[in-house]
């Protein structure tokens, strides 16, 4: 049966009224990736205002890893919301807050403590203050291709310009970024008998001797896997030989798991492939299924860093968030989303792996559990980002039902944050238009656009 309903064009009238009073009312830089607006959503399912059906594997950027309206999280919301909504832990404390805690310190290696706040960027920037309390240095090093949020300390560590980072100048000093271990744009040749992983490793060492003293770094800070850089996943070797070097310096090193985070790759963290204890991650996205909320979670040593009274703020860890946070770790518990994502990413990977026998526009499927992405090439020698058409790509399958990001340094990549309860059913029939999307985008390409070409199409 079809999953995907149209009723009308995309958008539809409704979604068209309610885009015009976005346009009227709303600033530019908030713009609209979606041309349709959304009434309810379940499962991996989306209902627009017009009545048109939708499969959703964007997860609101990898926010619903259980699945939109998910029964018990919505119950757990609405138990709390009908207690009490606000308090300030930090004014008149609860217990739901610890108790959330303790049950992220055991599912994160290495982990003893856990502190609540809002956004990803707002853990970004509380491990940031905790890392400089704990060594008494002011330096951090983030990598190319990194993201980490929008708030200034956050956007600093980010690494694209556009749109992030363009006319919001001056961000933080004392970022030092270095190139991320992409098996695919590898930043360096390996010498001989040395790894990849342990080659790019190195980049850490000349950034200490030419940018920054080893004895100046309070921080290093790393997506375990690249999101909105472009799922780029790096060699086994490579956490290892970069937490080694963090160790020997004495540099806290966090993991920012607020993408990679609560399944995604087919565990719990994505740390746990590699075999590191991070002092800190952050984590935010899936943690509440969609309610606000955002964590560090690490050593107590670091952590217990600032002063009593030091961290905080208005919304510290929301009641109904937390209440939401333990349903869904509830969810995570019984070890099926986990096998689930992995099964999900096996058939993408699967299904673009035999498009790309047939594409040359496809240059690289890649990634970890559940988080897939393709990257599309001008050129497959000189690797030439292709722009342009995976926006289209994105473009047709909204018009078609489907509902996919973008991601990438360039914007080139087409990126998988579907819910981990899509059904096989679902999946299928969202890559069968997505597939049709790519033959048509890549048909576009090659088909000479002459009268001759035209005439040939359509003989008469
Ligand atoms: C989305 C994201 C952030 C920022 O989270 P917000 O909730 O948008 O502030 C930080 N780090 C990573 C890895 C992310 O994917």
């Amino acid at each position: 049966m079809a999953h995907i309903k149209l009723v009308t064009e995309v958008p539809g009238p409704v979604s068209r009224a309610m885009a015009a009073r976005h346009e009227r009312f709303v600033p530019r830089g908030l713009s609209l990736g979606f041309p349709a607006f959304i009434r309810e959503a379940e499962g991996a399912m989306l209902t627009d205002v017009d009545g048109n059906r939708f499969i959703d594997l964007a997860g609101g950027v990898g926010v619903l890893n259980v699945g939109h309206s998910d029964a018990a999280v919505i119950e757990a919301a609405r138990e709390q919301l009908g207690r009490f909504v606000h308090t300030d832990y930090t004014v008149a404390p609860y217990g739901i807050y610890a108790e959330v805690a303790e049950r992220l310190v055991s599912l994160v290696p290495g982990a003893e403590k856990a502190a609540f706040f809002n956004a990803g960027a707002e853990a970004v920037e509380n491990a940031i203050k905790m890392a400089r309390a704990y060594t008494g240095r002011k330096a951090v090093i983030s990598f190319e291709g990194g993201f980490h949020g929008r708030t200034w300390m956050a956007l600093s560590l980010t690494s694209k310009t556009e749109p992030y980072k363009k006319g919001f100048l001056p961000l933080a000093s004392e970022v030092y970024r270095i190139p991320y271990a992409s098996p695919y744009r590898p930043p360096v040749v390996p010498r001989e008998g040395q790894s990849f992983g342990e080659a790019c490793a190195e980049l850490l060492d000349k950034a200490f001797a030419q940018y920054v003293a080893a004895g100046d770094v309070a921080a290093l800070i790393l997506e375990p896997i690249l999101g909105e850089g472009g799922f780029v996943v790096p060699p086994e070797d490579y956490l290892p030989a970069l937490k080694a070097r963090c160790e020997e310096h004495g540099i806290v090193f966090i993991a920012d798991e607020v993408q990679t985070g609560f399944g995604r790759t087919g565990k719990m963290f994505a740390v746990e492939h590699s075999g590191v204890e991070p002092d800190l991650v952050t984590m935010a996205k899936s943690i509440a299924a969609g309610m606000p909320l955002s964590a560090v979670v690490g050593r107590a040593e670091v952590m217990d860093a600032p002063d009593p009274g030091a961290l905080g703020g208005t919304y510290p860890g929301n009641p109904v968030a937390l209440a939401s946070a333990a349903a869904v770790l509830d969810r995570f518990e019984d070890g099926e989303l986990l096998r689930r994502s992995r099964e999900i990413g096996d058939r993408i990977k699967e299904r673009f792996t035999a498009l790309a026998e047939r594409v040359d526009l496809i240059g690289d499927v890649r990634g970890l559990g559940a988080m897939i992405a393709v990257e599309f090439v001008g050129d497959r020698e000189t690797k030439e980002p292709a722009k342009a058409e995976a926006s289209k790509v994105i473009e047709l399958a909204a018009g078609r039902g489907v509902l996919v990001l973008s991601a990438g340094v360039y914007g080139n990549c087409i990126r998988f944050l579907s819910p981990l309860v899509v059904t096989d059913e679902q999946l299928d029939e969202a890559l069968d238009v997505l597939e049709g999307c790519v033959l048509e985008v890549a048909d576009g390409r090659s088909t000479p656009r002459t009268a001759d070409a035209t005439a040939l199409a359509n003989p008469t």
